[in-house]
């Protein structure tokens, strides 16, 4: 098999990089995951209106609020009020879904599901061309122009090329409860604090029955054992007011856990690679924000990647053009952010208070970029 574009990995970033690719060049392009698309591990993550609009998901929206509270387990609490609804949840699996649906309407993806990508070489062709070659887990080989690494945490070309891994890794565990009793279905919460894991924690409503809940720790490693961070979510589930009383009598519909890589690569650009999404620690190391990043800098790699399809040329001053965009628009707030985060995920509870005391005088729009660029 021989594509132009191999994408391995279809979450959130390998789709964008894919559809900006295919909607916008005839190449061949190479898709592949190693489960199904649309991971039933992320039911509803939130992200902005505005993102959601540019990436045309509007139909995968499952509640839209127009209050914000940033709370700690102490009972401290930030509320932030909007005209307009700010901040949504989104049902992750529909959104890959329609994402993937626009790609195969473009006719030139070849998309392989339950496919794991076992590794790469690049090669020097019969005419002494530069290309990659990568082996299929059903023992295939296929040779490609370009690989597009969006593994997430497997972490397929960090950990091939021997790359320094991120510093730190969110590692969230929550539920999706039916049957509750939701006081504001458009308020959505964040929380603070360490008492049920320092990585702060959730609760999204989707509808007076039904909310998203959950809590995360932040470690050094990529490694971390489930078990404490649901042992964790199951003690607040019990004392965490007001939400243990929205939710005594809830059913677990779903549970939604993983790592969030934090702290990007220094690097994303490799002869013949590009890293993108979870795969570059991409999310946002304040608040762990994956989605928009993701989409985001799937459609910056698109880009640079059409580009260099239409030069007939894959030269590290073209692919280059994709890390120098991400750079500017990016690298100083997170690099800020993930020096700071050594400390602020690891401060004690009183700093963490004092934190949720400082933010309840921000304005609402202050708050709002807050989360999103962690400055006001
Ligand atoms: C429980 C949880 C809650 C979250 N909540 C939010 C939230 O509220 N808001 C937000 O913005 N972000 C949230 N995030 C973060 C966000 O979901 C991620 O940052 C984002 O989905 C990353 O997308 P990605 O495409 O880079 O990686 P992934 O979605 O991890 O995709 C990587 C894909 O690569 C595939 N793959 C890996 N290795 C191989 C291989 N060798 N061969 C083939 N395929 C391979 C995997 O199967 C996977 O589908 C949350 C994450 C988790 C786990």
């Amino acid at each position: 098999m021989k594509f132009d574009i191999g994408i391995v990995g279809a979450g959130i970033a390998g789709l964008s990089t894919a559809l900006h690719v295919c909607s916008r060049i005839d190449g061949s392009v190479l898709l592949i995951d190693k489960g199904r698309i649309g991971d039933p591990t992320k039911t509803s993550p939130f992200t902005f209106p505005d993102t959601v609009e540019r990436y045309g998901l509007k139909d995968a929206v499952l509640q839209e609020y127009m209050r914000f509270t940033y709370r700690s387990p102490t009972g401290i609490a930030a509320t932030f009020e909007y005209e307009n609804p700010t901040l949504l949840t989104l049902d992750y699996e529909k959104a890959c879904r329609i994402m993937l649906e626009r790609i195969r309407k473009e006719g030139n993806a070849e998309v392989l599901e339950n496919t794991q990508v076992t590794n790469f070489e690049i090669f020097k062709s019969f005419f002494r061309t530069k290309n990659l070659a990568l082996w299929l887990s059903d023992s295939r080989k296929v040779t490609l122009d370009i690989l597009v690494d969006a593994s997430g945490k497997s972490f397929l070309t960090a950990r091939k090329l021997g790359l320094k891994l991120p510093p730190l890794y969110s590692h969230p565990y929550g539920e999706l409860l039916e049957s509750c009793e939701v006081e504001d279905p458009q308020e959505m919460c964040i929380f603070a604090g360490r008492k049920y894991g320092n990585g702060g924690g959730w609760f999204y409503p989707i509808n007076e029955k039904t909310a998203r809940f959950g809590f995360a720790t932040v470690t050094r490693t990529p490694d971390f054992p489930m078990v404490v961070v649901k042992q964790n979510f199951v003690k607040a589930r019990e004392e965490f007011f007001p939400y243990n009383h929205m939710v005594t009598n809830a059913r677990t519909a779903r549970q939604e856990l993983g790592t969030i890589p934090l702290g990007p690569l220094r690097r994303f650009v490799y002869p013949h690679v590009l890293i993108v999404g979870d795969a570059a620690a991409q999310a946002t190391p304040w608040y762990c924000e994956g989605i928009r990043p993701a989409l985001e800098s799937g459609e910056m790699c698109g880009d640079t990647l059409c580009q260099a399809y239409r030069k007939k040329s894959y030269s590290a001053r073209i692919l280059k053009k994709y890390q120098k965009k991400w750079n500017k628009r990016n690298r100083k707030m997170y690099s800020k952010s993930t020096k700071i985060g050594f400390w602020s995920w690891f401060r004690s509870q009183e700093e963490w208070d004092r934190t949720v005391k400082e933010v309840a005088s921000l304005t609402s729009e202050s708050m709002l970029k807050r989360v999103r660029y962690s400055r006001s």
